[in-house]
């Protein structure tokens, strides 16, 4: 979609009130390795491209919570996602049960192995996503690749995409999250009060050339591709195996599946 100058004013005169209203820079760094993300892809020779990013987690060779721990782990210490005691927590990839993961798969006579089981749950960068529709500043987008974004620093805080989006995917900082960072990612920026931040299907890494931290942590059991390529590893996974999506009938075409 083409931005007039017309848009591109609007959008910083909304972005200049937030600001104004005390929402201040989003961001902080300690060194100067992190590029903001823009709606246009890394272009250099290393990066990883696809035309649609999609993930396939096969929860079959997850046996219970406990093995989702590596996963949340490696992608929290990458991406600075600080552990809060209590309600007001930041998470950007989380478990659930099957009912609260799949609630409109009305199974009546569900497996016991299902019903046990725990699911990692994480942004579904949608391909239809509400929350980049009821953004006012553009801070969240959908990337050409499918990828949906955050910038953080036209971010003001209003908190409609976490109303827009049915998955609760979105966390919003209601204090300072650095305190309760235990070790800081020097490569990847802090947050601040006051923004929403969630799952970015670790761009910077793809930039690099790069698997998903959680891909990577998960040796195998996901498997990360474009969807977009009929002849890519992930549709042929999903050829063959019986997948579910969450709440699809949504209609906002979730990019991430799961085996059951
Ligand atoms: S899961 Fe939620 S936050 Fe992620 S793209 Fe979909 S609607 Fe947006
Ligand atoms: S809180 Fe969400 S909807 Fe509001 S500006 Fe930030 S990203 Fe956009
Ligand atoms: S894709 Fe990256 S950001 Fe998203 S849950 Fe996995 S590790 Fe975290």
């Amino acid at each position: 979609m083409k931005t007039t100058r017309r848009d591109f004013l609007k959008v910083a005169g909304v972005t200049a009130l937030g600001m104004a209203a005390g929402a201040g820079p989003a961001l902080a760094y300690s060194k100067g390795a992190y590029l903001p993300h823009t709606e246009h892809m890394d272009t250099g020779h290393d990066h990883l491209a696809a035309k649609r990013w999609g993930m396939v987690i096969d929860t079959r060779a997850f046996h219970g919570e406990a093995d989702y721990a590596p996963l949340i782990e490696a992608c929290h210490k990458e991406h600075n996602v600080p552990t809060i005691p209590g309600t007001q927590d930041v998470k950007w990839l989380w478990t659930g049960g099957f009912h609260a993961t799949f609630p409109h798969n009305h199974q009546e006579f569900l497996a016991e192995r299902a019903h046990h089981a725990a699911y990692p749950l994480l942004c579904n960068h949608c391909d239809n996503p509400p929350c980049v529709r009821v953004c006012p500043t553009q801070a969240t987008f959908k990337r050409e690749d499918g990828i949906v974004m955050m910038d953080m620093h036209r971010c003001i805080g209003c908190r409609f995409c976490m109303a827009g989006c049915p998955y609760g995917s979105r966390s919003f900082n209601f204090q300072d999250p650095r305190p309760f960072i235990a070790e800081e990612n020097l490569a990847y920026p802090t947050r601040m009060k006051g923004v929403v931040e969630k799952c970015t299907f670790c761009t910077e890494r793809l930039a690099e050339g790069k698997m998903p931290a959680c891909v990577e942590a998960s040796e195998g059991k996901i498997v990360f591709g474009d969807l977009g390529d009929p002849d890519s590893e992930i549709r042929h996974i999903l050829a063959e195996n019986f997948t579910l999506r969450r709440k699809p009938d949504l209609g906002t075409s979730p990019s991430v599946f799961y085996i059951i």
